[in-house]
């Protein structure tokens, strides 16, 4: 047995009711390793975390710490106690004390029973110090960014003398220096011989800090793979198994695409504008079509498909449907006209958490109908079941909070919902944004199947690459204007780099 074994997980098995969470699942840590847990949504990564760290007994396996005799770990308390801390996305910290509080919340130093407040700043400071966290112990925790939360909440965990650090997607809300500056101290943990288990889904970064990777599947284990071995594409293939020819066929999907613009337009704008977020800006979108929005972050692509649904009320210009006039002030007009927007902050925009799948996937459509003409019951649960075999959602059942699914499948529930309404004209903002790999990929082919059928799709992603594997026609965005439009050969990312950047494309409008 190899020496420096900080953890074990042999044959971890894990029933749901109707699901089989995890399968004889094997999985290993050593000392001072960064360990990528990955896998598409649904695979099990958090189920695994959550049978470590107590939360949920498992059906059958062993856990040994330390190369030990195998350990019940039943509770999260008694998982920290034995050195194992998870830092959840969510920062389970309280916003409103102070960081030195929040470090030493339920383990204060105390002098003569009461909180010795002299003691817990110093050694607050001592710590960040020696974590190179750079925070004013005595600032209120609500105050810290969400990246320097998490960094206190990983803080709070190594003064504790955690062996095994969990980091549960602990990057999804942060920017590019914040990541480096977390991933600084993931390096420097390691180095002090701490072993991290890191979940996430950004390729990137597993290649830019983890040194080892375990796949998982459908619950099963894949392998465990050096980071160093195991290129990028083989990466993706294990994730995938065996739909990995799915990238492929996407792309002879949109080569097989008819000339869609030899039909009349569907929407076609005119001067449209809203004062302050989208300059003066003409747009045809034919049936059957994938229109990208492109541009730099805050270029004005969202505002500009907001305008159009009437989510930002247009300040002037005209809009045409099948070629007659409309006037699209509300989201409900909008809808009432056929459109459908799925916005790009799902969280707050988008799901109505506490409420079932079934109720999330026809609320869209009952708002349509009208209150006054309420959906019976059974019609409501076909709907929904119809939607989550469609989109092939993974849920327990119809029933369940959206909020407890993962975030490609919240995706996948919010995009039914806009389905059921049948629209023909569909906007899309970063729909793919923040979840796996393959849920990205059934819905960039989803978009194609939808436009095949006739349906006109506006579809915005900050990702070029996805664009150009969906996408017949790019529209170029910088500083709220509408700057370019591109189709055919001029498709390509340089082309449109070039003209996100001003660099004077023949295509320049
Ligand atoms: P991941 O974190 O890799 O996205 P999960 O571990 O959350 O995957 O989920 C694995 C499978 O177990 C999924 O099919 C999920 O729907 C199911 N599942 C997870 N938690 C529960 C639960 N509390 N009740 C029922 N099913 C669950
Ligand atoms: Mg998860």
């Amino acid at each position: 047995m190899e020496e420096n074994i900080v953890l074990t997980m042999r044959g971890i098995t894990k029933l749901f009711p109707g699901v089989k969470a995890l399968q004889n699942v094997d999985f290993t840590l050593r000392k001072g390793e960064i360990h990528a847990l990955m896998g598409e949504n649904g695979a099990g990564k958090s189920t695994l975390i959550k049978v470590l760290t107590g939360v949920y007994a498992m059906d059958r396996g062993e856990v040994c710490l330390d190369g030990g005799e195998p350990a019940m770990i039943r509770s999260p308390q008694e998982a920290l106690r034995r050195g194992i801390s998870t830092v959840y996305q969510e920062i389970n910290l309280c916003p409103n004390l102070t960081v030195a509080e929040n470090l030493f919340i339920d383990r204060e130093p105390r002098k003569r029973g009461l909180i010795d407040w002299k003691e817990m700043y110093r050694r607050s400071g001592e710590l960040l110090e020696r974590l190179e966290v750079a925070v004013e112990p005595t600032r209120q925790l609500g105050d810290c960014s969400i990246a320097i939360q998490q960094m206190i909440a990983i803080a709070r965990a190594v003064d504790m003398r955690c062996k095994v650090l969990i980091l549960d997607e602990p990057t999804s809300s942060l920017d590019d220096d914040e990541v480096e500056k977390l991933f600084e101290l993931m390096r420097r943990l390691k180095e002090q011989g701490v072993g991290i288990i890191f979940v996430t889904h950004f390729l990137e970064q597993v290649y830019a800090v983890c040194d080892r990777i375990t796949v998982l599947r459908n619950g099963e284990l894949v392998g465990e793979f050096l980071t160093a071995e195991l290129p990028r594409l083989q990466l993706v293939a294990k994730m995938l198994g065996k739909d990995f020819d799915d990238l492929a066929q996407i792309k002879s999907m949109k080569e097989t695409e008819r000339d869609s613009r030899q039909q009349a337009p569907l929407l076609e704008a005119q001067g449209l504008y809203c004062q302050g977020r989208v300059k003066p800006f003409n747009l045809c979108c034919y049936p059957g079509e994938v229109v990208g929005f492109t541009g730099l972050l805050g270029s004005g692509r969202s505002e500009l498909v907001r305008t159009l649904y009437g989510a930002d009320r247009p300040d002037g210009g005209t809009l045409k449907l099948r070629g007659k006039p409309v006037k699209i002030d509300t989201p409900l007009q909008a809808m009432m006209h056929g459109m459908a927007y799925l916005p790009e902050d799902r969280k707050s925009d988008g799901i109505f958490a506490d409420l079932s799948v079934r109720e999330n996937i026809i609320i869209a459509l009952q708002t349509k109908k009208g209150i006054f003409h309420p959906m019976g019951r059974r019609e409501m649960e076909n709907f929904a079941d119809k939607y989550i075999g469609l989109l092939q959602i993974k849920t327990a059942g119809r029933e369940t909070p959206i909020k407890s699914l993962s975030g490609g499948n919240q995706q996948k529930v919010i995009i039914g919902r806009w389905l059921l309404t049948n629209p023909e004209f569909l906007i899309l903002d970063e729909p793919t944004r923040g979840i796996d790999i393959g849920t990205k990929t059934e819905i960039q082919k989803l978009m194609l199947q939808l436009s095949e059928q006739g349906m006109s799709i506006a579809f915005i992603s900050s990702e070029i690459e996805e664009m150009l594997r969906t996408c017949s026609r790019m529209i170029v965005m910088r500083d709220h204007e509408k700057v370019g439009e591109l189709t055919g050969g001029d498709l390509s990312q340089e082309k449109i780099m070039n003209t996100i950047a001003g660099g004077g494309s023949d295509n320049e409008q």
